[in-house]
């Protein structure tokens, strides 16, 4: 099922709720029970196949890589 992302045009709230494509048109403002919602784009970053996961550069200075102590 997949993630949609929303921001209240009421409110301004933001949040993503993971449901069909057929519930979007129920969808509320947790804030402030609006409708009036804008859809934003989704989170998901579509990605090719073949594509190695990209690691965010480490030095060894790194306290996450020394497991700190
Ligand atoms: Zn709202």
């Amino acid at each position: 099922m997949p993630i949609f992302d929303f921001a209240c045009q009421d409110c301004g709230k933001k949040f993503d709720l993971m449901i069909s494509n057929q519930d979007k048109h129920k969808v509320k403002c947790p804030e402030c029970g609006s409708s009036q919602l804008k859809q934003l784009v989704s989170l998901f970053s579509t990605s090719t196949g073949g594509s190695k996961a990209v690691q965010p550069s480490c030095s060894a200075g790194c306290p996450a890589a020394t497991g700190g102590g």
